[in-house]
């Protein structure tokens, strides 16, 4: 496949608004790539290189690309920055620029061109890559390149748009639960595709989970009370919930990986979580699952969360890992010496952790016990909440590790607040309001949020959103919205409200509220017979959360849970 087809079907797939029509020009482009470029299209479809979990950036800002274009064209860096304002996309600049024919490269070349450009360091080296790889291409497929160097394809396609068209591919929809736990084992798609073309739906049905590929992360559903817990497990597994980062850590000898909750890499982050696994776990390859934590090692004291992040943003991580120790509580173990543990029951899973374990300083086990009393359940929830714990988690004593999915295996009780929801909620941005009055002066008054609606891998508003952040972070977040901001409404928003300013639905923040009522003016949760769900008086309780893609929003499903349980509450 040339990139000039690629090129095309990225321009089809730009003009669609229609999700079912989306995934039959996807399944046509998966039927016609071959087995060495599938991963590449399915890659390059999402916008990006390689998984998120390889950490593959491109490094190139949107001046840096323009300074490229400049010297590639001999047009004066002046110009294409007057055609860029003019037309607010540098694939579109691009486009206007580049007037000769391109050398109709195939796609494997452009992909390999463009890995070349992201892994190379010096800023002079990247320009003479980006422009070497310019003259190679028409305007036509430049506009589309350009897009992906600087993360701005935004073809609306998801994750779960791939897997559908996948199935598509095979014929058959019955299919898309094998792919789908395929997917849930490595977290590659791309992986997906090429082992789904070269080995059919036995080698998808076989799949293996392999050290370096981050399982995906087994969820909890939650409940307001532990009588509910004891009620829906019986007798079941209780164990302190941690505030903290959850890792999931992968040895292999002497190799150590480690991923954080949706999937980047974080190994640089935790050069002592590496150092303690290397150290203390005498096994050979391992896949675990912990809260890290970082803790006061005179008085056993937890920190709180932000003390935890605040080592994403030191600068020498290696100091601030000695000033704030960190300690892992391990909870899963998912893979031992070759064999698979998601699908064991977590009772074997837990007793084999144990035993892996040595209790050192920065590795040990969550704290667990087994009951079927509320009582007890209870007296431990009140103690950890003293202990400045989040709460608990109940697990299900013969369920398996379930990758990738939400479900009552799991489930969390956490401390809830007189006069508000049994939790917050974790909602996308969608959109933004300029605002009135004081904040008009900001640029920015409220924001439109949306939860996820997985059946339809849409997004459904639920509620605005204008208080809870300093007017330092309403600016801040309006600098970030602008950089992705569209001029119509995103492909996978489901939305009855208009909005000031569309942006990409890709951040994620949190939001606490009094409570959830039902709306005609909102999506989520909406039928044609009835009305959605919104929130009342919501207000921001964290900035973007950097941890969580859109998709790990709260779902309309759990809205509607959350409403029940609420419903419940004032009864009673
Ligand atoms: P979620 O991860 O379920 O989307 P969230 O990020 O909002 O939700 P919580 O609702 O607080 O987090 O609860 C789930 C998280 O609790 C897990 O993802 C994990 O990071 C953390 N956690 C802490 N202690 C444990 C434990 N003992 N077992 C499992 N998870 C734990």
């Amino acid at each position: 496949m040339t990139f000039r087809e690629l090129s095309e079907y990225f321009y089809r797939l730009e003009q669609i608004t229609s999700r079912l029509e989306m995934a039959d020009i996807l399944r046509d482009l998966l039927e016609r790539a071959k087995a060495e470029e599938i991963d590449k299209v399915v890659y390059l479809t999402l916008g990006e290189l390689m998984p998120a979990f390889r950490g593959v950036e491109f490094g190139v800002s949107e001046k840096l690309m323009m300074e490229a274009l400049s010297k590639a064209s001999g047009v004066k860096v002046k110009q294409v920055e007057a055609l860029y304002k003019q037309k607010g996309d540098l694939g579109e600049t691009a486009q206007g620029i580049i007037s000769w024919q391109g050398r109709g490269l195939s796609l494997v070349r452009v992909y390999e061109e463009l890995l070349d450009v992201a892994r190379t360091r010096g800023t002079l080296d990247k320009v003479m890559k980006l422009i070497n790889l310019l003259k190679g291409l028409s305007g036509f497929e430049a506009k589309y390149a350009v897009r992906v160097i600087i993360g701005r394809l935004r073809l609306g396609v998801g994750d779960a748009t791939i897997i559908d068209a996948l199935s598509l591919t095979m014929g058959d929809k019955e299919l898309k639960p094998y792919i789908e736990r395929a997917y849930n084992l490595c977290s590659d798609l791309g992986l997906v595709a090429k082992r789904l073309k070269e080995g059919g739906l036995d080698a998808i049905r076989e799949f293996k989970i392999q050290v370096g590929y981050p399982i995906r992360m087994a969820l909890a559903e939650r409940v307001s009370s532990a009588e509910e817990i004891i009620q829906r497990l019986r007798r079941c597994a209780i164990e302190a919930k941690y505030d903290g980062f959850r890792l999931q850590v992968h040895k292999d000898g002497s190799k150590v990986e480690i991923y954080s909750r949706n999937l980047e890499p974080m190994t640089e982050m935790f050069p002592d979580v590496v150092k303690a696994v290397i150290g203390d776990i005498k096994a050979q390859s391992v896949i675990l699952e912990g809260e890290a934590l970082a803790v006061n090692e005179e008085t056993g004291e937890f920190y709180p969360f932000q003390v935890t992040i605040q080592r994403k943003r030191k600068y020498s991580v290696e100091e601030y890992a000695k000033e704030y120790p960190l300690r892992l509580f391990v909870f899963d173990l998912l893979y031992l010496e070759g064999e698979d543990y998601t699908v064991k029951p977590y009772i074997e899973r837990r007793r084999a952790l144990e035993e892996l374990l040595t209790h050192t300083n920065t590795l040990r086990a969550s704290e667990m016990f087994i009951t079927d009393s509320v009582k007890e359940v209870e007296a431990f929830f009140e103690d950890a909440i003293t202990r400045g714990l989040e709460g608990i988690m109940a697990k299900r004593l013969d369920a398996p590790y379930t990758a990738g999915s939400r479900n009552f295996n799991w489930i969390k009780l956490k401390r809830s607040y007189r006069g508000s929801l049994a939790d917050t909620i974790d909602v996308v941005i969608v959109g933004y309001y300029y605002g009135r009055g004081a904040r008009a002066k900001l640029g920015i008054g409220g924001i439109l949020v949306a939860v996820y609606e997985p059946s339809t891998d849409t997004f459904k508003t639920i509620s605005k959103v204008g208080s809870g952040f300093t007017e330092e972070e309403w600016v801040r977040l309006k600098e970030m919205l602008d950089k992705i901001r569209l001029d119509h409404r995103h492909p996978r928003v489901d939305s009855l409200m208009d909005v000031d300013v569309w942006v990409e639905p890709r951040y994620v923040i949190t939001v606490n509220a009094d409570e959830i009522t039902r709306s005609p003016l909102h999506t989520a949760g909406r039928t044609l017979e009835e009305p959605g769900y919104a929130l009342r008086f919501p207000r921001a309780v964290s900035f973007i959360r950097e941890d969580k893609n859109p998709e790990d929003a709260n779902t309309v499903e759990e809205i509607i849970r959350l409403y029940q349980l609420q419903k419940r509450v004032s009864v009673e």
